[in-house]
């Protein structure tokens, strides 16, 4: 299946020269959403991690569908302010200004392996993010999965030496 035709392209949003990927349409396509964990699910199914953490919020969509169909805990890396126990908080850089993403302390324990799933690699600062918290808890990112990459933004290179998989790249401008 040709996962990459269901995602629309939307110029300009959410600003000028921006393309923003939308895979909101390849979720109004249960084969398309359903190949998409079936990828994912056969990579891991041999060594599979002790859990899946989904990134805020379109990673939450992937990640927990994923969790539940392989049996695994899944751990949500949420924006500032919405997680409710004893958080561990990291700040990143955007392209205009900064956000802070956090993760339940209790969410994760030292030694487990994980995966990371999000939507999209753009410039990896979100996973990178993501996956310091992840470290000071003493657990192993194994690998970070997306369903698009846009490799010209150069998030491989950022997250490097963490292991990253797409689905589906497109050479944006
Ligand atoms: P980054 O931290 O630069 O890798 O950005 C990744 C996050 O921003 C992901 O959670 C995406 O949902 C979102 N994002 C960044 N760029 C785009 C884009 N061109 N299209 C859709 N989503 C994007």
């Amino acid at each position: 299946m040709d996962l990459a035709q269901h995602i629309r392209n939307v110029p300009d949003f959410p600003s000028p020269g921006i393309q923003f990927k939308d895979i909101t349409t390849l979720l109004l396509v249960p084969e398309a959403f359903q190949e998409c964990i079936r990828l994912f699910k056969a990579r891991y199914a041999d060594n599979p991690p002790d859990a899946i953490v989904g990134v805020d919020a379109r990673g939450f969509i992937f990640g927990a569908a994923l969790a539940h169909d392989m049996g695994l805990p899944f751990v949500t890396a949420r924006k500032k302010g919405k997680l409710p126990g004893d958080t561990l908080s990291r700040e990143y850089a955007l392209e205009y200004g900064t956000a802070i993403v956090e993760i339940h302390r209790d969410a994760i324990s030292p030694g487990q392996k994980v995966v990371i799933i999000d939507d999209l690699l753009a410039t990896g600062g979100t996973v990178a993010a993501v996956s310091h918290l992840i470290a000071e808890l003493g657990a192993e990112v194994t690998e970070a999965a997306f369903v698009v990459e846009l490799p010209p933004l150069g998030g491989r290179t950022h997250l490097a030496p963490m292991s990253v998989h797409s689905l589906v790249e497109f050479m944006v401008e």
